[in-house]
C-alpha cells in the first residue's frame, strides 16, 4: 500500500506524491506568542511531528518549517496590559514555547522563523500582490481585495457572493471580507518602515511570505488546526496565488487536525481541567509519552475530548507496553538458560517461528495503518496486538528462555521501540525518566533500593518472612512496588497518579 493523505482542498484522501521525488516540503502554522500554550495548541505539534517522522521512515527527506507569530494584536494587547514593551512578552513566551516543545520531545523543525525576522520578505510579497491588482492602500493600511480573486473559498467552501453583501460603512475597506495585509502603526505600537508608511504585517501575510520564500514555492504539505481553514488558510491561498499567478495551487496537500474539546461546562467546574489545559502544567503530572499517547490514540482529524480520565487511560495503555518491554528486556538479559540444548530444540523452534511471524505481521499492519492518512490510532492498536501475541508466548507457565529465543525477543523489542519512535513515543518510562527522578521524588537512591531488595531476598531464603515483609512494606511506604517472579524481584515506582 502507498501513502494516502486526506487533502482538505479536495475533501478526499489522495495518493501522496510530492513535487520533488524523494523530498517533502512541509509548513505548519505555529503559535502566536502571547501566552503559555495549551494542550489544544500541542495537538498540531504532536500530530505533525508524527507525520514528519513517518515520512522520514518511508524514505523521504523532509524539510519541516514552523513559524512563530511574534507581532500581532493579541501580543500588543498583552504588552499594554502589563505596561511593557511587546518584546518582553514575546521573549518570555518564545522561551516558554521552546521549553514546552523540548519537554514534550517533539519538534525538530528545520527552521522556526519569527515574523519580525521576515519583514523584508513580507513587504516584498505585499508589493507583488498590489502590482498584480489584488491589493489596495488606504491611508497607510494595505488590504487584499477578495472580490478580485475568484477562487476565494476553494479551501473552506465559503461562498463569497453571500459574504460580499455585508457592507461595512464604518470602515475604510472596500468590502467587509477584504482583509489587512499591512496595518498602519498606532501611537506606541511596534512598527517597521514600508512603502506605505510605518506599520506592521497583518497576521495572514507572514505565512505566505515565509512558506513561499523558505520552501521555494514548492510546498507539499501545509498544516494546522481546522480552526485555521477559515479565514487564515483561505487568505494564505489568496495572497500566495495572487502574488505568484499562473503557478497553480500554492500548496499540494492541505492537512488539518481536529480540535481538542472539553465537554460543555466541565472546564468551569473543574479546577484540575483548567490548570491542566496549559501544557506546562500538564507536563508536571504526566510524562511526554502519556500526553502523546493521549493525542495519537485518536485519528488526527477527529475531535478529541480533554479529560483527566482520557489521560489516565493513555497512561494505563502506555504502561501495558512499557511493562511488556520491561519483561522482554528482563528475559533478554537473563543469565540462565543460555544454551539451547537445555530446553530441547524442537518446541523452541516453533516459538521462534511464531514470534517471527508476529513481528512481520506487526510491521506490515503498522505501515498499512500509517499509510491510510497517518492513522496513528490504528497503528497503536497494531502495537497492542503484537504485545498481546508476545505476552501469550512469554507468560505461558511452561515458557523457557534460551539463547535463540533471546535473539528473537531482542528483534521484537527493537521493532516495538523503532515503530514507537515513528509515532514519537519513547517507551522509556521505567528505564530512564523515572530513575532520573528518583532522588527528588522519593528521597532514595537506586542503589539503596536495590540493596534493600537483596537483603529481602536473603531474608526470604532464610525463611525470615517477617523481615522480608517489613522491607517490602517499608519500600511500599517510600513509593516502590515489588514484584516477585521466579527469576527474581523486580521493582518499580508507584504510579504518578497516587501522588496527586
Ligand atoms: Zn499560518
Amino acid at each position: 500500500m502507498s501513502l494516502k493523505v486526506y487533502n482538505t482542498l479536495h475533501r478526499k484522501k489522495e495518493l501522496f506524491e510530492p513535487i520533488e521525488k524523494g523530498k517533502v516540503r512541509m509548513y505548519v502554522c505555529g503559535p502566536t506568542v502571547y501566552n503559555y500554550i495549551s494542550i489544544g495548541n500541542s495537538r498540531p505539534i504532536v500530530v505533525f511531528n508524527m507525520v514528519r517522522n513517518y515520512l522520514q521512515f518511508s524514505g523521504y527527506k523532509v524539510e519541516y518549517i514552523q513559524n512563530i507569530t511574534d507581532v500581532e494584536d493579541k501580543i500588543i494587547k498583552k504588552a499594554d496590559e502589563e505596561k511593557v514593551d511587546y518584546k518582553v512578552i514575546t521573549t518570555r513566551y518564545i522561551k516558554a514555547f521552546l521549553e514546552d516543545v523540548k519537554n514534550l520531545e517533539v519538534g525538530g523543525f528545520n527552521k522556526m522563523p519569527l515574523a519580525t525576522e521576515m519583514i523584508a520578505e513580507i513587504i516584498d510579497i505585499i508589493k507583488k500582490i498590489i502590482e498584480n491588482g489584488y491589493g489596495y492602500v488606504v491611508d497607510g493600511n494595505v488590504y487584499f481585495e477578495v472580490s478580485k480573486f475568484p477562487a476565494y473559498g476553494k479551501l473552506s467552501g465559503q461562498n463569497i457572493s453571500e459574504m460580499k453583501d455585508t457592507e461595512d460603512n464604518s470602515f475604510e475597506k472596500r468590502n467587509k471580507i477584504d482583509f489587512a495585509l499591512w496595518k498602519k502603526a498606532k501611537e506606541g505600537e511596534p512598527f517597521w518602515d514600508s512603502p506605505w508608511g510605518r506599520g506592521r504585517p497583518g497576521w495572514h501575510i507572514e505565512c505566505s511570505a515565509m512558506s513561499t520564500t523558505l520552501l521555494d514555492r514548492n510546498i507539499d504539505i501545509h498544516g494546522g488546526g481546522i480552526d485555521l481553514i477559515f479565514p487564515h488558510h483561505e487568505n494564505e491561498i489568496a495572497q500566495s496565488e495572487a502574488a505568484f499567478p499562473g503557478e497553480g495551487d500554492f500548496v499540494r496537500y492541505w492537512m488539518h487536525n481536529g480540535m481538542i474539546e472539553v465537554k460543555s461546562g466541565k472546564m468551569s467546574k473543574s479546577l484540575g481541567l483548567k490548570k491542566n489545559w496549559i501544557l506546562k502544567n500538564l507536563l508536571k503530572s504526566y510524562s511526554p509519552d502519556t500526553i502523546k499517547m493521549y493525542i495519537l490514540s485518536t485519528h488526527y482529524r477527529s475531535p478529541l475530548e480533554f479529560s483527566m480520565e482520557k489521560l489516565e487511560e493513555a497512561e494505563k495503555a502506555l504502561e501495558k507496553i512499557t511493562n511488556t518491554l520491561k519483561n522482554i528486556k528482563f528475559l533478554i538479559e537473563q543469565k540462565e538458560g543460555l544454551s539451547d540444548g537445555e530446553t530441547g530444540g524442537k518446541a523452541d523452534m516453533q516459538v521462534i517461528s511464531r514470534l517471527g511471524t508476529f513481528a512481520r505481521k506487526f510491521e506490515v499492519n503498522f505501515k498499512n495503518s500509517m499509510d491510510d492518512d497517518f492513522n496513528s490510532a490504528r497503528a497503536i492498536g497494531d502495537i497492542f496486538e503484537f504485545i498481546k501475541n508476545i505476552n501469550n508466548i512469554i507468560q505461558k507457565p511452561d515458557f523457557k528462555n534460551n539463547a535463540s529465543l533471546k535473539k528473537s525477543l531482542s528483534g521484537a523489542y527493537i521493532k516495538i521501540k523503532e515503530l514507537g519512535l515513528v509515532l514519537g513515543l519513547n517507551f522509556i518510562k521505567e528505564v530512564s525518566r523515572i530513575s532520573e527522578d528518583i532522588e527528588t521524588r522519593i528521597e532514595m537512591t537506586k542503589e539503596e533500593i536495590e540493596k534493600l531488595i537483596t537483603e529481602r531476598e536473603a531474608a526470604r531464603k532464610n525463611k525470615d518472612y517477617k523481615k522480608a515483609d517489613e522491607i517490602r512494606n517499608y519500600l511500599y511506604s517510600m513509593g516502590i512496588i515489588l514484584e516477585d517472579r521466579k527469576e527474581g524481584t523486580l521493582w518499580e515506582l508507584k504510579d504518578n497518579r497516587d501522588e496527586k
